[in-house]
């Protein structure tokens, strides 16, 4: 049945549709409303071209224009409309990352929820049979479909989940233990409750945690950094927030910088509220995925843990979003539409009167400065919960180790570690560089193996017997001929990567448990959570371990962390590099001695006088903070300063730099808000993928129109059809 008038943003003859295109359109396009209307946010079926696109109603037409002479909205589209404050984040978050706006609206859509009404599909449930024989198997197939929290899941994911055949499930159906049945829809996610009992929170823990609860009780937006070393209690503080906004009703996310941290979080929600809540990442079915993304809308689902893109969801009424180690570098995407989703948090936040809080035990500099400027809220929890204390820093002079060649652990290092082992502890020797060497030489006519398609080296990953460009992914069987020379036999490791360290303790510490951590050698996210906890409950006495080791895990016997090369991030020039070295050195270290057994972490540098090491040693970050922040505002550099990178990429060298050359001479509408261009020069990574890539930088100060000035100057000149141009806001590196 229609209304009587038409409802405001209801539309009978013409409509602005945005559509959902990789053709770069200037904006919206006019359509003809179909037989019925449409109306604001309602989804769309449009024709472009020859095509059929997806479209979402974005306004009246502008006016003016003669309906009948539109082109038609083919149909609208069974799915809940977009609601403004949606629309109104997508539009603004492609004006701040200067991205067309049918990327963003791809970005927020390309969730599988659309198209028509949920499909039936066969789903799993408790039932009240009994099998007669219980086997492990069976045990591990209905305490999964227990943690599932009661809600509906098809077979494949509950045989996936229990790590069983599907036959095991089926005897189970068989023997009445489960049901199967026909859902016509999608189950709303098992209700979370609040007012569970809740762990006993310190008097620190307690103040911080009566503020977030204050802020998101407000109904307003506003953000708070919740810093504290690790194993302070940031989370139980944060999930009291998250509590809060259950109460209230409201919608919470909680981001996390890294799918392999889910399952652990996932537990603890569990623990705290009593079932599991949705989960939103590259990892999860595509039922699922549908199923939350509708949930979402709908409000069936109050919390969400997930990845970046989480944020895109169709939140019903979003009250909190906490955003994990918000230092993270993994919260920028690199790729296609280019974005923070910490700084996008504060944009969503803002829009739908939600409190965010960003826990970090290592904040970014832009957040400490914006804290420091009292913009944002700061909750400091001072100490370790327990008797838990950070462990003591020490720097190893590697001048003064006495250290045969292509060795890399050090005799007081190794010292260390024995005597942890004598006493049932972990050590952890921490090393960020995959593989087994990070060049292979050939020792006949020096040359090093690079990449075909990348100015980057191929780098040797002896377990899969491969070398692999981390730029691009391509990976060729080791060769037993150098394939510049020809010489058979003569290629070399040089340098270490986590595989050859394994190795070397292998020699030093015989009869060590060795457990590698290295996200390439674990085929998924499961295999990786196994061995996660395996170290957790003691099953290793030596973890070998890149960056993944650094964020979040909790190792309760790990009490010695060795820094195999504390200076590799500080090479460079990179003017992040600093505050990277610092962020990761200091959360490394913070995994020793996270319960009762106090730790220890060693440095291995070569320059134990830099200044940065000496501040990761003293641990006097608000000294570290003032002092960076004092060279990025000397030199108008974020976050005092604003700063994009223009990167420019093509097949032919030649043509990119002329086009960047060109651009950068038409600079008249950078100088009239004051800002600079600086280049071309070869972007930080030179080729990727057959690409030549030069880059651009502009710097502006703070408080002019910098988006829009950006935007003028780029389209002064069309770029040739081979050639891509993608913005950079707020570049990671500069
Ligand atoms: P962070 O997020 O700062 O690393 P967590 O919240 O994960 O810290 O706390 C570290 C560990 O200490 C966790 O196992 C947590 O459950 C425990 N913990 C923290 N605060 C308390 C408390 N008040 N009572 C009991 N356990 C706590
Ligand atoms: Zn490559």
């Amino acid at each position: 049945m229609r209304d009587a008038l038409p409802q405001p943003g209801h539309y009978e003859e013409g409509a602005r549709i945005a559509v959902l295109t990789t053709q770069p359109l200037p904006g919206p396009l006019d359509y003809r409303a179909p037989e019925g209307g449409c109306w604001d946010g309602a989804f769309v079926e449009v024709p472009l071209g020859p095509r059929r696109v997806l479209g979402v109603v974005w306004g009246p037409g502008e006016g003016g224009f003669d309906a009948a002479r539109l082109r038609p909205v083919n149909r609208v589209l069974d799915a809940a409309p977009m609601r403004a404050e949606m629309r109104e984040f997508i539009l603004k978050a492609a004006d701040y990352t200067l991205t067309p706006l049918p990327a963003m609206l791809r970005l927020a859509t390309r969730a599988p929820g659309l198209g028509g009404a949920p499909t039936m599909r066969r789903v799993l449930r408790r039932g009240d049979g009994a099998p007669d024989r219980m086997t492990d198997a069976r045990t591990r197939v209905m305490e999964a479909l227990d943690e599932w929290g009661g809600a509906a899941v098809t077979l494949k994911e509950l045989s996936d989940a229990a790590g069983v055949t599907s036959s095991v499930v089926k005897g189970l159906v068989k023997a009445g233990a489960i049901l199967e049945e026909d859902s016509p829809r999608d189950t709303p996610y098992p209700w979370l409750d609040p007012d569970l009992p809740s762990v006993e929170l310190t008097p620190d823990q307690e103040a911080g945690a009566t503020m977030l609860r204050e802020a998101v009780g407000s109904g307003r937006y506003g953000t708070t950094m919740l810093r504290g070393v690790t194993g302070s209690g940031k989370t139980e503080v944060y999930m009291e927030a998250v509590a809060e906004c259950l109460r209230q009703g409201r919608q919470a996310l909680v981001l996390l910088p890294e799918i392999a941290l889910t399952s652990e979080f996932l537990t603890r929600v569990q623990d705290r509220f009593g079932a599991r809540p949705a989960e939103w990442h590259s990892g999860v079915t595509m039922t699922e995925r549908r199923r939350c993304w509708r949930m979402v809308g709908e409000g069936g689902a109050s919390l969400v843990v997930g990845a970046r893109s989480a944020l895109f969801l169709p939140y019903r009424d979003l009250g909190l979003i906490v955003v994990d180690e918000e230092h993270d570098t993994s919260y920028k995407q690199e790729d296609g539409v280019l974005y923070n989703a910490r700084d996008m948090a504060v944009l969503r936040a803002s829009l739908c009167s939600a409190q965010v809080v960003l826990a970090s035990a290592t904040p970014s500099l832009e957040t400490w400065v914006n804290a420091e400027a009292g913009k944002y809220r700061r909750l400091d929890l001072a100490s370790r919960f327990g008797t838990a204390v950070m462990p003591e820093l020490h720097a190893l002079d590697m001048r003064t180790e006495d250290l045969p060649g292509s060795h890399w652990i050090s005799p007081t290092l190794a010292d260390a570690v024995r005597a942890r082992m004598e006493k049932g502890e972990q050590a952890l020797l921490f090393l960020n560089r995959r593989g087994y060497a990070p060049v292979t030489l050939c020792r006949a006519c020096g040359q090093q193996i690079g990449c075909d398609h990348c100015d980057a080296r191929m780098v040797e990953h002896r377990f899969l017997k491969r070398l692999i460009c981390h730029q691009c992914g391509e990976s060729k069987p080791i060769p037993e001929a150098c394939p510049s020379c020809g010489a058979e036999g003569r290629l070399a490791p040089v340098g270490p990567g986590v595989e050859r360290l394994a190795e070397e303790a292998a020699e030093a510490f015989p009869g060590a448990r060795i457990s590698l951590l290295s996200s390439d050698l674990f085929g998924s996210s499961r295999a990786l959570k196994a061995e996660i906890e395996g170290i957790a409950a003691g099953q290793a006495d030596i973890i070998i371990g890149t960056q993944i080791v650094a964020k979040g895990h909790n190792f309760p016997l790990l009490t010695l962390v060795g820094v195999i090369d504390a200076d590799l991030g500080l090479q460079g020039s990179d003017l992040r590099a600093a505050e990277r070295t610092f962020q990761l050195m200091r959360q490394v270290a913070g995994r020793a001695g996270r319960a009762e057994k106090p730790g220890q972490a060693l440095l291995q540098t070569f320059q134990p006088e830099h200044a940065v090491i000496r501040a990761i040693l003293s641990g006097d970050e608000e000294g570290f903070w003032r002092a960076e922040a004092d060279e990025r505002r000397a030199a108008g550099m974020p976050p005092f300063g604003r700063m994009a990178g223009i990167v420019l990429s093509s097949t032919e060298v030649g043509e990119v730099f002329d086009f960047a050359s060109e651009l950068a001479r038409r600079d008249a509408p950078l100088r009239r808000i004051g800002a600079q261009v600086f280049g071309p020069a070869p972007a930080p990574i030179a080729r990727i993928r057959g690409r030549h890539r030069v880059r651009l930088l502009v710097k502006a100060d703070k408080g002019t129109p910098f988006q829009a000035a950006l935007a003028d100057w780029i389209s002064q000149l069309k770029p040739p059809t081979n050639l891509r141009l993608a913005v950079d806001i707020d570049p990671q590196s500069f």
